[in-house]
């Protein structure tokens, strides 16, 4: 339509270097290296302990996202680029696609414009399988836990009591409900079932939290799947089958590497969902890049409430990481949505709105700083920005004492000089002071956890606390879970729970609806609002657009 090429043309007349190459500039020993055809590999992560890990992360985050799209991934990815063509030695960690947005609505997940890995159409589709190895996992504890119940049911579990589910890697709303068991004794125990997106499981938390396979083998085991009678939970290690479960990820666990459209190493690997999850890539991949790299740009999903928050309080405590910069990704269009412009309104200058919207932005970068961290905005420009607007925003920031640059890595990428001005003020962050903390100490209840993120990062006035959820909170206390961090499941949109309140609202309560405890991820998750764990298709799939070519080349995919 705009005659510009698409993200897969981009991609596609790319130069693609053989993934040896990219290893070894990196400085990966060719025995680590597994490689999945020439442009893809995995990285065994035995072969790279010798070396602590002593890259510094920069944590790529946004303002509250809005359909308009913000672009986080895109200014990953440029951003690497651009920090690599300064000259310094970088490596970029991102999330595996899942096929459930690919196919529906948003798309993949591998960047865009100029700035994207590649290659993009194999990443984006079943790229090294490991997908599948999580799904196999989880639909292999299911079989063995209803292939318990039908064997005598020796643990006691009671089948109405289940809070596991199978999944599939599909956006496939027919299955959030179904009937297993069905056809007479020989066939099963009847129960309710239903499935999840293999991105919203359990197992993909404890892949993306584990620090090697014995704490992978261990956090499988703590995972409670159920309850028995008298409603005791019941773990994977009750089972005894957190071994095969671990067997089942064994490969699957070790990073993979691709490049840069600018021929930047990145390690791509994990992708839990950033509501009922906490949105980052792997421990795994962070901490081999930062073994390999003396700067790793990462990024975690959803605006910097969710993701940023999680991270900080989640993933970093789990890996002993800190991270050095927190990158908040703005648009202007994103920030005159958020001051009341409707989506097909965006390209006419307005410049109330966007002062009415900067006010999101603002709460975001503030809370930023609440964990000792230096944000810097990254403004990633489009085509329909006007001059006046990026002026005005960059003049905004410099008022409130916020670093800020105009990034155009989608447009002249971050290996050209589209992220220049960026990656300057961001290597100028990293080798700074940081005093990074995390936002709440583990020993607080968990109601004073969601309690703080709540006040402290969303802005609310307080917390209320369903029937549901007290009951919860007392089967926490109880089963000594108390110590856990928390795992927030809120929509992205707004700071409050109601998804059309934008902007920086005040005097809200957040009602926290239930409570689930991952006692194998190792947290608990607040679940404030609905939260779709198996997503539905749009009226207009994706998928109705994409084909492949007589030679076999991919056509259609975004
Ligand atoms: P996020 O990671 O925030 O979800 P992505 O980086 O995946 O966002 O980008 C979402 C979509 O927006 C992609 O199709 C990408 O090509 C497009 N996009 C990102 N930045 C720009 C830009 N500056 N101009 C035009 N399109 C962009």
């Amino acid at each position: 339509m705009s005659g510009l090429p698409t993200d897969l043309e981009i991609a596609r007349a790319a130069r693609i270097r053989p993934i040896d190459e990219i290893a070894a500039a990196a400085g990966i020993n060719p025995e680590a290296l597994e490689r999945y055809g020439r442009y893809k590999a995995k990285i065994d992560p035995a072969a790279l302990l010798a070396s602590a890990p002593h890259g510094k992360v920069v944590l790529v985050s946004a303002m509250s996202p809005t359909p308009a799209g913000e672009g986080k991934s895109t200014t990953t990815v440029g951003l690497g680029d651009s920090l690599a063509r300064a000259g310094h030695r970088v490596m970029i960690a991102l999330r595996e696609p899942s096929l459930g947005p690919v196919l529906g609505m948003k798309g993949g997940a591998t960047g865009g414009g100029y700035s994207q890995v590649l290659p993009m159409d194999e990443i984006n589709l079943h790229f090294t399988g490991d997908f599948h190895a999580i799904t196999s996992a989880n639909n292999a504890l299911m079989a063995l836990v209803d292939n318990h119940i039908f064997q005598g049911n020796e643990l006691n579990i009671d089948p109405r009591r289940m809070t596991f589910k199978r999944v599939l890697d599909m956006n496939d709303r027919a299955l959030r409900e179904v009937v297993i068991g069905l056809g007479g004794p020989a066939q099963g125990v009847p129960r309710q079932d239903g499935f999840d997106i293999t991105v919203a499981s359990e197992i993909m938390a404890v892949f993306c939290l584990s620090t090697d396979l014995a704490d992978l083998r261990g956090r499988l085991g703590r995972i409670t799947f159920g309850y028995t009678y008298d409603r005791s939970p019941v773990t994977v290690a009750d089972l005894g089958v957190q071994g095969a479960l671990t067997l089942l990820l064994k490969e699957a666990i070790k990073p993979n590497l691709v490049q840069t459209i600018a021929g930047t190493p990145a390690l791509v690997h994990g992708g839990p969902f950033a509501n009922i999850a906490h949105g980052c890539n792997s421990l795994i991949a962070t901490q081999m890049a930062r073994r390999l790299a003396d700067i790793v740009v990462t990024e975690a999903g959803f605006g910097a409430d969710l993701g940023a928050e999680k991270f900080m309080n989640i993933k970093a405590r789990s890996g002993g990481l800190a991270p050095s910069a927190v990158v908040v990704v703005a648009t202007v269009r994103a920030l005159k949505m958020q001051g009341g412009v409707a989506k097909d309104q965006l390209i006419v200058p307005d410049a109330a709105a966007l002062e009415a919207g900067v006010e999101n932005l603002r709460r975001h970068v503030r809370n930023v700083e609440k964990f000792g961290v230096t944000p810097v905005v990254a403004i990633n420009r489009f085509s329909s920005d006007s001059a006046d607007e990026l002026e005005w925003l960059l003049a905004w920031c410099a008022a409130e004492g916020v670093q800020a640059a105009v990034a155009d890595v989608w447009g002249r990428g971050g290996g050209g000089d589209g992220g220049d001005d960026l990656a300057a003020l961001v290597a100028k962050v990293v080798a700074g002071p940081n005093s990074f903390r995390h936002l709440y100490a583990l020993e607080l209840p968990v109601e004073e956890k969601i309690r703080t993120i709540a006040q402290e990062i969303y802005g609310a006035d307080g917390v209320e606390f369903s029937v549901p959820a007290l009951k919860r909170l007392a089967d926490i206390k109880r089963n000594g879970w108390s110590n856990l961090p928390v795992c927030m499941a809120k929509t992205q949109y707004s700071f409050t729970d109601d998804a059309s309140r934008l902007g920086a609202p005040k005097g809200f309560t957040i009602h926290v609806r239930d409570l689930l405890p991952k006692t194998g991820a190792g947290f608990i998750v607040a679940l404030t609002g609905a939260v779709m764990t198996m997503p539905g298709l749009p009226a207009a799939p994706a998928a109705m657009r994409m084909d492949v070519d007589d030679a076999g080349n991919p056509v259609g995919l975004t």
